[in-house]
């Protein structure tokens, strides 16, 4: 499965849409931890809230938030 942000290969960097009522879950993959971290500011910046967030998903926005 290719990196949802650059199209490289993914290695294991993965990343689950949080369930809410209506939506189907997203589940996309990265390459590395900067493409994770650069979808989890997208996600952000569209207004998505990370609910619940995983011990991967506090590092990604600990190292992006200023
Ligand atoms: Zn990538």
């Amino acid at each position: 499965m290719l990196c949802a942000i650059c199209g490289r290969e993914g290695r294991g960097f993965c990343w689950v849409s949080p369930p809410r009522a209506g939506t189907k879950r997203q589940f996309k993959r990265f390459c590395s931890m900067r493409c994770q971290d650069i979808h989890a500011r997208r996600a952000k910046a569209g207004g998505g809230v990370v609910i619940d967030p995983t011990h991967n998903e506090k590092a990604a926005m600990e190292a992006v938030l200023p």
